[in-house]
């Protein structure tokens, strides 16, 4: 009998729709350059259906598994344990599958995280976030638990800005703030970091969020979560400025190096995987 094993580590991502996720791609890269033999499996869930995929996935002995929409709270009801800062955030995306057991994480701040540490630490600085959606309250909880001292979370649902401001009041050590938005928002004087975790410039290359860029100064770091295309025109406004910027593309391939750090303990090329995203990106864009 030849000694190669036919079976391959499994894991994936659970999401509806799917189709349009190129993550599968990414992951996949990077384990073919590491030598792994493992596959990541693009799975369209529907909300119905994630009980059954959750057991299909631990019956199969998968390692572990992204949840995207719809499925990042309702996950929750399916874990055995959870990490603090998805606790939190309130919001899985990431569950890794140890001896039958699940425990979800919560990668989509953390991959924004290692993107900020390589230009800046986010230890007592005065942030500004704009949007109040998923991805904001997961940024806003990690640069939190990073020591960030002051962050205020700017929104047209001011409801949804005071939400997560009070998370950071009540749960961690940095001052929370809300502002509601309405018209061209006006920089804060002293903004060390400014992100914009809104929807504004997904698909859309002209779209910039609404600020009066005269209030921005160039020892502002600027970062943007959207991640195709990469460079937004919020990023290139910024850049004019003189201001050091952190694209989307950045936070999405980090979040995949820490998933399968959290899955197989093995730090995938992220050099590799991001050149994969913008071949992919590249070709959509033309
Ligand atoms: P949500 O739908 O939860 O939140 C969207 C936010 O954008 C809300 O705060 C909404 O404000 C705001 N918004 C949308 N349109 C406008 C507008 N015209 N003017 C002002 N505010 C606006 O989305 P997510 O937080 O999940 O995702 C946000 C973006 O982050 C998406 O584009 C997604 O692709 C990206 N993302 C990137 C990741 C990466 O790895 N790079 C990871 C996760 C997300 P309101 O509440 O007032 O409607």
């Amino acid at each position: 009998m030849s000694e190669k094993s036919f079976r391959s580590i499994l894991t994936g991502s659970f999401s509806t729709p799917c189709a349009d996720n190129p993550t599968v791609a990414m992951i996949e890269a990077g384990y073919h350059h590491a030598g792994l033999d493992a596959r990541y499996i693009n799975c369209d869930v529907k909300a119905a259906a994630l009980a059954d995929a959750v057991k299909g996935a631990k019956a199969m002995e998968w390692v572990g598994f992204n949840c995207s929409l719809p499925h990042k709270v309702a996950v929750l009801d399916h874990l055995d344990d959870i990490a603090e800062s998805a606790r939190l955030i309130g919001a899985v995306n990431c569950v890794a599958i140890r001896e039958g057991k699940l425990i979800g994480h919560n990668t989509d701040g953390k991959g924004f995280l290692t993107s900020l540490k390589t230009v800046t630490s986010p230890a007592d600085k005065k942030v500004v976030i704009l949007g109040a959606g998923g991805a904001a309250r997961a940024i806003a909880v990690e640069l939190a638990l990073a020591g960030a001292a002051h962050i205020t979370i700017v929104n047209r649902d001011a409801s949804k800005a005071e939400a997560i401001a009070a998370l950071l009041r009540e749960k961690t050590d940095a001052i929370g703030q809300a502002q509601a938005w309405s018209g061209k928002f006006s920089v804060p004087a002293g903004t060390d970091i400014l992100i914009n975790a809104t929807s504004i410039g997904l698909g859309d290359p002209k779209a910039a969020p609404p600020i009066d860029m005269s209030t921005l100064t160039k020892d502002t770091v600027v970062a943007d979560v959207i991640p195709n295309p990469p460079q937004t025109r919020f990023l290139q406004e910024s850049q004019a400025i003189g201001c050091t910027t952190l694209d989307g593309l950045g936070m999405l391939v980090n979040q995949g190096v820490i998933g399968v750090e959290i899955w197989l303990g093995r730090t995938l090329d992220s050099t590799v995987m991001a050149q994969t995203l913008e071949s992919i990106f590249g070709t959509e864009n033309k």
